[in-house]
């Protein structure tokens, strides 16, 4: 019997996340012959998403579009979603991994009496079924794990699993729900400020400058982002840097912070120490520049510059900007 396997995708920046799309194919790559995908998309002024997201060979998006759901709320989104799942009945539920999935996963896992696998990096099928993997121990080990009876919830960690191409000539049907946000919710967001100001999300990017204690002060970090603009890379930063005021805690990559899996991780005066390569030890090339040639970075860097950042990263813009 066909059973619908349901992505919840996500809005940010007027675009598409790049982790719905890798999540849609995790979702593709899961499901059987005959299975359906339905996409979902929570928030305000959906349309031009929902046309978007049913041209990547979905059976069906459902929206809950309403002027109440413009910024995240637990209460809301969790209420609309729960709408859209008891019409759907999934037999999974898949979100990427990011601050919003990280919050509604359990809660629909929980409604769904589901088991969960969060932060999947990748999955295969084998015999007895699917098996997910997920990093332990900030990333010094893997975990496959498989559930044994449905429904089943994942999450999935962004840049490692390809996103979903589009499938030319696909339309899938676009539903919208007639949610309507209750008139006495417990909290209410009224407006999001956002402190980083970088242009591209540190999560999804291909590439990180990030900059530690090295850089000294605020100032310091000017020619990372130089070096970030000229290669279309977020900037991001050690705890070292952000609790030494150097810039936004938004920027902090590792254990208490964001972890990224970029193509390219350039690591710019960061000693390495253990809680930094939890947030990013899985990029695919990690690239160090530090003045101390036994600082622990270069155990884990693929290439390491061994100077001054204040003279090697000006000099890399410069080269970058003639390429
Ligand atoms: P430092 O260790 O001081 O290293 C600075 C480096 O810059 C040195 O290697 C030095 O050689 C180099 N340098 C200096 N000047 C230059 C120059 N001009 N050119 C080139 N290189 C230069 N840290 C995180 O990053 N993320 C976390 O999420 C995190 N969570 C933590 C959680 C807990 C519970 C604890 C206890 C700690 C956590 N930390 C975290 C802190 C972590 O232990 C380190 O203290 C921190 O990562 C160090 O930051 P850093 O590498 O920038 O600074």
């Amino acid at each position: 019997m066909s059973q619908t396997y349901m992505i919840v995708a996500e809005v940010r920046g007027g675009k598409l996340r790049q982790v719905s799309l890798e999540t849609l194919h995790a979702a593709a790559l899961a499901k059987g012959e005959g299975d359906r995908i339905t996409a979902v998309l929570i928030g305000h002024q959906l349309a031009e998403f929902a046309q978007e997201l049913s041209g990547y060979g979905v059976d069906q998006v459902v929206t809950a579009d309403h002027a109440g759901l413009a910024h995240y709320n637990p209460d809301t989104y969790f209420a609309a979603l729960s709408e859209m799942i008891d019409a759907v009945q999934p037999c999974a539920v898949f979100f990427g991994h990011t601050s919003t999935g990280r919050d509604l996963a359990p809660q629909v896992a929980a409604l769904l009496g589901a088991g969960q696998i969060s932060d999947v990096i990748a999955l295969e099928k084998d015999s007895s079924g699917l098996v997910f993997t997920r990093p332990l121990y900030a990333g010094k080990a893997f975990e496959k794990k498989r559930f044994t009876q449905g429904p089943f919830v994942v999450t999935i960690r962004p840049n490692n699993i390809s996103a979903a191409a589009a499938v030319p000539g696909s339309q899938a049907e676009i539903v919208q729900t007639a949610y309507v946000p209750a008139a006495d919710l417990r909290s209410v967001v009224k407006d999001v400020v956002h402190k980083a100001s970088g242009k591209v999300d540190l999560t999804e990017a291909k590439i990180v400058v990030s900059g530690g204690r090295g850089v000294k002060s605020q100032d310091g970090f000017k020619p990372l982002e130089q070096l970030a603009e000229v290669l279309n890379a977020a900037v991001g930063a050690s705890r070292g840097a952000c609790d030494a005021g150097y810039c936004d805690y938004a920027l902090q990559i590792g254990q208490t912070g964001k972890v990224v899996t970029p193509e390219i991780y350039i690591a710019c005066g960061i000693s390495g120490a253990i809680q930094h390569l939890a947030g990013m030890s899985q990029s695919r090339i990690i690239i160090a520049i530090n003045k101390d040639p036994d600082a622990p970075i270069f155990q884990v860097a693929d290439y390491g510059i061994v100077g001054d950042l204040f003279e090697v990263v000006p000099l890399l813009t410069e080269e970058f900007k003639k390429a």
